[in-house]
């Protein structure tokens, strides 16, 4: 039996985390498999991707810059992707690419999963509207928010996506906010950071902690670091805050379930992800 290989396709790729996990995962079910890096440049994505059966590759996760790119790629796209726009996840079945978003399904097993936050009613807000983003409001469309509302300090960005939302989810009331305190978060029970601001020391504080209040559960997506500013800043006033370990983690679990159709070996795959978190 030959080794089946799976990894990561993205650019630059090095500091991602899944490689830990996914091997822990194979090794914990005794999978013959292994999860490697590939870092491909865009002028060689075309041949990659076209190549993925006759070099043995059973699946990939796909990460920044190209979850978008490769859609043109693919034999078949999940109805979740599709409405994302945007694939993590490729599985390969002999000469077909099939793409899936994981992304957003991860989001929503760790909220209700671990954190047993119920989605359905509530009022949601969110800041950025990026490729993270769509995925996290498909989701919760899907979950029966109540009302989503955005802020990106790009406003074509928001209005797309919300206008798209408003077309496929009848049951949610979508809002765009043209500024941070017009997101209303006072009337909401969940804020989500979609954006990258946060990651590095020299960030500002997202959201003063006034518009903040204790009743909130504060997301965000951000795992590195393990504490934002913004989570920081939610914790000291009281609010409850969750960074996007979970969601990596979770996500990662759909794909493994995607590529092998065995069910994940969660604690294994936790537990390599909270040493290094
Ligand atoms: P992205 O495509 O760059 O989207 C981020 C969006 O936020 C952009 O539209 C950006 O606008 C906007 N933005 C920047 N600063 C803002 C601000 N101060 N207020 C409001 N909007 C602002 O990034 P992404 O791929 O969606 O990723 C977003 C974050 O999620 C990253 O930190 C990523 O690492 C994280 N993520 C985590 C997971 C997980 O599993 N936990 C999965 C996916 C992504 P401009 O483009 O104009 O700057």
């Amino acid at each position: 039996m030959t080794t089946k290989v799976y990894g990561v396709l993205g650019y630059p790729v090095k500091h991602s985390l899944s490689p830990l996990m996914q091997n822990a995962a194979f090794k914990a079910l005794n999978l013959d498999a292994q999860y490697i890096l590939f870092e491909k440049t865009p002028q060689e994505l075309a041949g990659f991707l076209l190549y993925l059966n006759k070099e043995g590759i059973s699946g990939i996760n796909v990460t920044v810059p190209y979850k978008e790119k490769v859609i043109p790629y693919l034999s078949s796209l999940s109805k979740e992707a599709q409405l994302i726009g945007a694939v993590n996840t490729i599985k390969v079945s002999g000469s077909k690419l099939e793409g899936f978003n994981t992304d957003g399904e991860g989001f929503i097993r760790h909220l209700t999963g671990d954190l047993r936050f119920d989605l359905r009613k509530k009022n949601i807000a969110m800041l950025g509207a990026g490729g993270a983003s769509r995925a996290v409001a498909v989701y919760s469309a899907i979950a029966k928010v109540r009302t989503l509302a955005i802020y990106d300090v790009d406003k074509e960005k928001s209005t797309a996506l919300i206008g798209q939302l408003k077309n496929n989810f009848k049951d949610t009331e979508f809002r765009i906010a043209d500024s941070l305190s017009n997101l209303n978060i006072q009337d909401c029970a969940l804020l989500i950071n979609a954006t990258p601001i946060g990651m590095k020391e020299s960030d500002p504080l997202l959201v003063e902690p006034g518009l903040l209040h204790k009743d909130l559960l504060v997301y965000d997506l951000i795992y590195n670091p393990a504490k934002t500013k913004l989570l920081q800043t939610a914790e000291e006033i009281g609010a409850k805050a969750s960074n996007g370990l979970g969601m990596l983690l979770h996500q990662g679990a759909r794909s493994f379930e995607i590529w092998t159709g065995k069910l994940a070996p969660m604690a294994a795959m936790r537990a390599v992800l909270q040493q290094k978190g």
